[in-house]
């Protein structure tokens, strides 16, 4: 099918696009790799009045250490960030996510931004985003705020952007020595939306844990982090952690949503599995033998 008819804008500056954005009044949206836009606009899913191309947005597209974050711009490709030596030293769990994500045809149109912004509960960058803290930058026509990944995610498909505003950044903290991190999922075939996933970093001192960061996907309407499990692994030394039990208490009390592809029970236990595997992972990575 082709989409409903549509104005086409490709601004080439920020200001540009959030003008765009708020001369129509929320009847436009912002365009970025299109991998998830385009299908729903092609099965007349949604239909907007005009499309607001960011690509042409050089701004969007740049990566920079600020301040203990490395700053990656809306517009910088998921497969970038895969071959990314920088990215990839500074923020690991972002690097091990994006393999996960779709097709490598996906990952070379889609980006950070539009993943984020997308915000599917099932999708790895923003639990990614949650787990590590990051910080959203937001560009409306009033100016630039900044809100974090734990009040950005609101619902299935929804944030706090307004129809006037437009992603332009995202800081991930850079974690010090002694971390590891992981990202595990199980999906029904390669390249389909995890039924149910974790990202985990972990940071150690001397054996004992000293940061533990776990944010869930696919397992409620936003990503989650498991706050339980994170507060039993922090203090604790490493030789006596009980992964198995701590993957239990990382989806005590969620329900996660049923449908054709697997029921609640089973995805908690999917929840439950890859909690353990991915902070096995984790602290071998951070130093444990
Ligand atoms: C077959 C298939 C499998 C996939 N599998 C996965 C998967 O396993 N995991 C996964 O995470 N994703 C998966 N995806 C989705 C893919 O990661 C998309 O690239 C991503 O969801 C959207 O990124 P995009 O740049 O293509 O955004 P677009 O499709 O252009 O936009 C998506 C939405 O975000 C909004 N948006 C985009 N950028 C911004 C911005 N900077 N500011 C404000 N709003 C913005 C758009 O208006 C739109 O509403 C899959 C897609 C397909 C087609």
């Amino acid at each position: 099918m082709k989409p409903a008819p549509f104005e086409y804008h490709a601004p080439t500056t920020v200001d540009e696009v959030t003008g765009l954005l708020a001369s129509h009044g929320g009847e436009a949206k912002v365009l970025a790799g299109g991998q998830s836009l385009v299908p729903m606009l092609n099965l007349r899913l949604a239909r907007f009045e005009a499309l607001v191309d960011i690509g042409r947005v050089d701004a969007l597209r740049t990566v920079a250490r600020v301040n203990g974050h490395l700053r990656i711009g809306s517009m910088v490709r998921q497969c970038d960030v895969e071959e990314s030596a920088e990215i990839g030293a500074a923020v690991p769990l972002l690097a091990r996510a994006t393999p996960h994500i779709g097709h490598f045809q996906i990952r070379s149109r889609g980006t950070v931004g539009g993943s984020i912004a997308h915000a599917d509960p099932a999708a790895e960058y923003p639990a990614v985003a949650l787990a590590l803290d990051a910080d959203l930058e937001i560009a409306g026509p009033s100016g630039t705020r900044a809100v974090t990944a734990s009040t950005f995610f609101t619902g299935t498909w929804a944030t706090v952007l307004e129809a006037d505003e437009v992603l332009i950044a995202v800081r991930f903290p850079v974690w010090g020595e002694e971390s590891g991190f992981a990202v595990d999922e199980v999906a029904r075939r390669h390249g389909d939306f995890a039924l149910a996933g974790t990202a985990v970093g972990i940071q150690l001192r001397a054996g004992v844990v000293v940061r533990a960061a776990i944010a869930l996907f696919g397992l409620a309407s936003t990503p989650v982090r498991a706050a339980a499990a994170e507060a039993a692994l922090v203090g604790s030394a490493v030789a006596g952690l009980d992964l198995v039990g701590i993957g239990h208490a990382a989806v005590a009390g969620l329900d996660p949503p049923e449908d054709l592809h697997a029921s609640s029970a089973l995805r908690r236990r999917i929840g439950a599995a890859t909690v353990t595997r991915a902070l096995g992972r984790a602290l071998e990575e951070a130093g444990v033998a």
